[in-house]
């Protein structure tokens, strides 16, 4: 479905990827793993054409991505949901769910967007509930799920995720794979980006560990929850063994 080739983005002369190959399966969700300045954002970024490749290629499906512009790459069918989920916190919970959909605005009839928000509440009620609410002031792991059904507005194949954990919770944490794990069952595909080694593991298929910039390991979740290297740099020694793939 996605497939990075070589791929090198620089900031001036900070080269922040360097020459990265990765691969997405229809209907897989993947995992990047790597520490504080490791290249995740930069990754997600030049994926949704947010930050240009000075090198390499980005396909999805059929299609050269590379170094589009996110207008057409969003409307291709991948959206990224942010790190902070940067949801607008002055808008009501509808009205931010309603700008989810904009890319379709002029090409739906609103009776079909009106259907798509019943589905998001459908898989989150208590957005229903709350769809006059003022977003800013739900708590952290309801903002999560408001962006990613924010996300979800757009009709989206493939899902950026780029650290879903961040400052939450266990418990929410956990709430918040099993929507990602529901939906991979609707036929979403994942990219999720993480420091949380063990969630990001315990939730993939596969998983990359990216460090300053490189693909060092690749495999699948499992094996690489159980590798020695990853338990000593990612997981600590607490970690059991097994993982519980989606
Ligand atoms: P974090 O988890 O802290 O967000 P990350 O793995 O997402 O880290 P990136 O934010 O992609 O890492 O950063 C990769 C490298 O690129 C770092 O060295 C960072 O300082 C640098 N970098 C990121 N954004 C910029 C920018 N706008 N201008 C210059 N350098 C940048």
């Amino acid at each position: 479905m996605l497939k990075i080739d070589s791929v090198s983005t620089f900031y001036g002369k900070i080269e922040a990827l360097k020459g990265i190959d990765i691969y997405i399966k229809e209907n897989e969700t993947v995992a990047i793993i790597g520490n504080n300045g490791a290249g995740k954002t930069t990754l997600i970024n030049t994926i949704t054409g947010m930050v240009k490749p000075k090198a390499g290629s980005i396909f999805f499906q059929d299609f050269d991505i590379t170094g589009k512009s996110p207008e057409f790459i969003v409307k291709k069918g991948i959206i990224q949901v942010p790190e902070g989920r940067e949801i607008f916190n002055d808008l009501t919970v509808r009205e931010n769910l309603e700008l989810g959909a904009y890319t379709r605005f002029k090409a739906e009839d609103k009776d079909i967007i009106e259907k798509d928000m019943e589905d998001i509440f459908t898989l989150f009620p208590f957005l229903k509930k709350r769809q006059n609410q003022i977003a800013g002031t739900l708590s952290g792991g309801e903002q999560q799920m408001l962006a990613i059904g924010r996300g979800l507005m757009s009709k989206p194949q493939l899902m950026l995720l780029d650290e879903p954990s961040l400052g939450l919770a266990p418990l929410i944490v956990k709430e918040v794979f099993s929507v990602v794990k529901e939906l991979k069952k609707q036929g979403t595909t994942f990219l999720i980006v993480e420091q949380n080694a063990v969630s990001a593991l315990q939730n993939s298929d596969r998983a990359y560990i990216l460090e300053l910039g490189k693909i060092a390991m690749e495999g699948d979740s499992n094996s690489l929850l159980n590798n020695e290297k990853v338990q000593e740099c990612f997981l600590g020694k607490s970690v059991k063994k097994g993982a519980n793939n989606v």
